[in-house]
């Protein structure tokens, strides 16, 4: 099959490769979508920004349908349309028993650690797949599974309707942010974005304003002159300028990752303003709802998808999403 291989140091291969073989417990996946994710131009860049045990196919956004399973596979149906939890939990695990799954230490991770889904078929275990609806756009639902990390990071965020949100970062988790956080009845949203591609669409995901971060500083006194109730970094090194759009009380979540950033902290103003501040890493049993999300349309997910491309262009769609132009880009082997 036609795969594309992290072959390390910057170097990815499309090239033909084995059809995997699914072990006892896994199921054979033919691969529908897969969407490129941040974390994969990270893997393939020099030095790289993300661990990983190459060479590796790379891809882990992904849906498809289940076309075999292993000898001792009995709750997934041959031919049933699926997503994937790419961060299979063990489920034995202290983190896991204490009910932490992103925490679980066990994950090997698909796309990182073992073969992903950039490729005509991937091999996954069989209790991280969940049933999803064949009326749902490949595209579309290969956005399940950053939608249920920021559904994760949604929760808790805990936003009341009427409370105010800032975003730093309109790329594919600050869009997804935005959609949800808008059909949480968040009354204003304004999102912070310096790249002229993306601003448009983080519009049309629900911002009611996308400003750069010179605009956002001349602005901001009229816009929201109490701060927001809810700050999100989808950058992964903005802390101090999320703590400063911070209202009293407000709650700030750190999704975004730069193993390099090491931000100055003002921390008395974190004292002062009462903010919790949390960390969200991957999902927290959010799958499902990530899943009745798109399946009943209460989120409008098309605009933030830039492009669809083969699986020979795999290379070329990375740039895109590196160079800041593009927000989503899913590949359809
Ligand atoms: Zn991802
Ligand atoms: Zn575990």
């Amino acid at each position: 099959m036609r795969a594309a291989v992290y072959e390390g140091e910057g170097r990815l291969v499309i090239k033909d490769v084995p059809d995997p073989v699914p072990g006892p417990d896994e199921v054979l996946i033919e691969v529908e979508a897969c969407g490129i994710c941040g974390s994969d131009v990270q893997m393939i860049s020099v030095p790289p920004g993300h661990p990983s045990t190459p060479p590796v196919i790379v891809g882990h956004e992904f849906v498809g349908w289940v076309r075999g399973a292993g000898a001792a596979v009995r709750d997934v149906v041959i031919g049933q349309r699926v997503v994937c939890d790419p961060d299979p939990k063990c489920g034995s695990c202290n983190p896991c028993r204490a009910g932490r799954p992103a925490n679980c230490t066990s994950i090997v991770a698909l796309g990182v650690y073992r073969d992903g889904a950039i490729a005509r078929y991937v091999t996954a275990p069989a209790s991280a797949v969940f049933p999803i609806a064949e009326s749902v756009p490949a595209e579309i639902a290969a956005l399940v599974e950053p939608l249920a990390c920021v559904t994760n990071g949604a929760n808790r965020a805990a936003l009341r309707p009427g409370e105010s949100v800032v975003v730093f970062g309109g790329g594919a988790i600050g869009c997804l942010f935005i959609s949800v956080f808008r059909a949480s009845g968040a009354a204003k949203i304004i999102a912070i974005e310096p790249s002229a591609q993306r601003a448009p669409v983080a519009k049309a995901m629900g911002a009611d304003y996308v400003l750069t971060p010179d605009e956002w500083t001349a602005r901001r006194g009229e816009l929201l002159p109490g701060g927001a109730d809810v700050v999100v970094d989808a950058v992964g090194s903005v802390l101090p300028q999320c703590i400063d759009a911070a209202a009293m009380g407000a709650r700030v979540i750190l999704f975004g990752m730069n193993g390099n950033a090491r931000p100055p902290v003002h921390q008395v103003e974190i004292v002062e303003k009462g903010l919790t501040i949390v960390g969200s890493y991957i999902t927290n049993f959010t799958f499902p709802a990530a899943i009745r999300m798109v399946e009943s349309g209460a989120l409008t997910l098309a605009p933030m998808i830039t492009a669809i491309i083969g699986i020979d262009d795999t290379e070329a769609g990375i740039a895109r999403i590196r160079s800041g132009e593009a927000v989503k880009i899913v590949i359809k082997p």
